[in-house]
């Protein structure tokens, strides 16, 4: 497996831009201020792409994680810009969307949760979007996972769990719709991730789709299909 040399001095550049325009790094709740990275980069396995028969010519530059530096942030997310560019990253290679399954919710209340009731040492999920009840309806909290570039505890399978993407948003979304305003910052922050990482509809998944064992997650009314939609064309600029 070759990897594609990051163009690191262009991110940092743009992180500190970002950071000098917006003038704050939100963090999520209880996160303490991020580690050096440098460890945090994983490497993916790429099927296909391990060996090379004796011989042959050498494999083409790896094109697998397309990794797209410059990503413009929406409005919306202007306020975590800071913490959502990450100069040293992950190669994050999907996103799995959750509900809470509760009418209300924020990363407080989930990450002392997942802290005392399932012994995780922190929250599970790097995003968590708030629904008006516990939380801004649309507010984007950024999880200490994030911040650190952590694998994450949601997915209920070890794929998912090392390369997916957590996002929570608030809600009980087997029996209500997802209001507009809390719809309009998962799309934005989805759009935005999948972007930035390359990451196709195709691995935009609800968390039933992924665990093992089953569950209801994200709920029948959680607007998926409008998600992948959404990305789609995002995708396409
Ligand atoms: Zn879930």
């Amino acid at each position: 497996m070759t990897l594609r040399p990051r163009p690191v001095r262009v991110v940092l550049l743009v992180a500190a831009l970002v950071c000098a325009i917006s003038g704050i790094l939100v963090s999520g709740p209880g996160a303490d201020p991020p580690p050096p990275m440098k460890a945090l980069v994983q490497p993916v396995p790429v099927p296909g792409r391990a060996v090379s028969p004796v011989g042959a010519d050498p494999p083409e530059p790896f094109a697998g994680i397309p990794f797209a530096p410059i990503v413009p942030i929406p409005e919306s997310l202007s306020g975590i810009a800071g913490a959502l560019v990450q100069p040293e990253t992950r190669e994050w290679k999907s996103i799995i969307v959750h509900h809470s399954a509760s009418l209300s919710g924020n990363a407080a209340e989930f990450d002392k949760l997942h802290r005392e009731e399932r012994g995780w040492d922190m929250l599970g999920y790097q995003f968590v979007i708030g629904n008006g009840d516990g939380a801004p309806a649309g507010g984007v909290e950024v999880g200490p996972r994030w911040l650190r570039q952590l694998h994450g505890a949601h997915a209920g399978e070890e794929f998912h769990n090392a390369y997916g993407i957590g996002i929570c948003v608030v809600g009980n979304y087997m029996d209500h719709e997802m209001p507009e305003g809390v719809y309009a910052a998962l799309r934005d922050l989805t759009c935005w991730l999948a972007r930035r990482y390359s990451i196709t509809p195709d691995r935009i998944l609800g968390h039933s789709q992924v665990r093992v064992g089953g569950t209801e997650c994200p709920g029948v009314r959680f607007p998926l299909e409008r998600l992948r939609a959404d990305a789609a064309a995002a995708l396409r600029k």
